[in-house]
């Protein structure tokens, strides 16, 4: 394993940190260090460094700023009721982050080294871990292509990096039911495409739909599958799950989705709660009908921003719908209790999904 050589970065005063962690919204604020690591095709892995968080210094001719070789990841730290932090499952991001990494033609990082350099990252910031409800310290690895070299081919040489933000609730409008846009217009990733795998191109290509449900009047867009326009896939960052009566329905793995790391846990709760979990593939229109006979009882999203948030109303260019009068089930309800309890640590974890640091 790399030793992380250290360059400590001056702390802020405390009442400043205070005052950011106050409200910190999403991904506006960042705790005093990051982590690098760099990547040479031959030499593998090296110079893993803990350091003041700040710019990084760049050729213009970096091959992830042309051709987008980047890939990230995302996930939390929570403060525990013993005065601890926990990290949720961070082995299945490091296991995703891989999957991502061959799909980009990038190099693995090892998993012990992903899980280490969190450790180094939250270890050395432990005072920027948010302890109020509903807040977490958001971690994001990221990889890029750093060969200054304008040819279209994997670079030979890389940067992984770690930094962290104190983070509150995600969608503007708290938790209250979001409203949906679903983009008939727009596809978010294709057959044979990138969709399965967390990179940057998969996020510029959401933007313009993003926009579009933003002029609509909606939190967020939903996309269908780009052969057929039928199917529902996901939103533009999280996962969809459709209640039935003691049924949890969710699309399939199916090569364009990305594999949430909470949709995962949703359907592992889902079924250790006693829930029946289905996944298949799942339409607009069973989502409009189901939804207007109110034999659907329930719509959510997941995520490791918003965790579980209650989908209320769907739009589309020709109409819309509410589900259930666009107020927040108690399957959805439960649901989020019992994996925020899990990720605070203040209800049993079964699964051993909680990982102290
Ligand atoms: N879908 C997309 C497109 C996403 O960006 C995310 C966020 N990573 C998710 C789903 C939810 O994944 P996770 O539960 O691992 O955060």
């Amino acid at each position: 394993m790399l030793d992380f050589a250290t360059v400590s970065a001056p702390r802020r005063p405390a009442a400043e940190r205070a005052a950011l962690m106050s409200d910190p919204g999403f991904g506006r604020v960042f705790t005093d260090h990051m982590v690098t690591i760099r990547y040479a095709d031959g030499k593998g892995w090296y110079d893993a460094r803990l350091e003041p968080f700040g710019p990084l210094s760049l050729s213009p001719a970096t091959a992830a700023l042309h051709y987008g070789q980047e890939i990230f990841e995302g996930l939390k730290a929570y403060a525990q009721p013993d005065g601890g932090i926990a990290l949720f499952r961070p082995d299945a991001n490091a296991r995703r982050l891989n999957a991502t990494a061959d799909r980009m033609a990038m190099p693995r990082l090892p998993e012990e080294l992903f899980l280490r350099a969190l450790e180094v990252l939250v270890g050395a910031d432990r005072d920027w871990v948010p302890t109020r409800e509903g807040q977490s310290l958001y971690l994001r690895p990221f990889m890029i292509a750093t060969d200054p070299f304008l040819g279209v081919r994997p670079s030979s040489e890389y940067l992984f990096a770690v930094i962290a933000s104190p983070a509150g609730a995600y969608f503007a409008g708290g938790a209250k039911p979001v409203t949906m846009w679903v983009s008939q217009e727009y596809s978010r990733a294709a057959p044979g495409g990138t969709g399965a795998v967390k990179t940057a191109a998969n996020y510029a290509a959401s933007l313009r739909a993003q926009a579009q449900a933003q002029e609509a009047g909606c939190d967020q867009v939903v996309f269908l599958d780009a052969v057929q326009r039928r199917y529902i896939e996901e939103s533009g960052s999280n996962n969809l799950f459709f209640v039935y009566d003691g049924e949890l329905v969710t699309p399939p793995l199916n090569g364009s989705i990305l594999p949430g790391v909470t949709r995962d846990s949703v359907l592992r709760l889902g079924a250790h709660l006693g829930l029946t979990v289905t996944e298949r593939p799942y339409s607009l229109d069973e989502w409009r009908d189901d939804a207007r006979s109110g034999r659907l009882k329930e719509t959510f999203a997941t995520g490791t921003g918003v965790v579980i948030s209650s989908i209320g109303t769907a739009r589309t260019a020709d109409g819309g719908f509410s589900i259930a009068g666009a107020v927040e089930g108690p399957v959805t309800g439960r649901i989020r209790d019992q994996l925020v309890g899990i990720q605070r640590g203040t209800v049993e974890d079964p699964f051993g999904w909680r990982v102290p640091v």
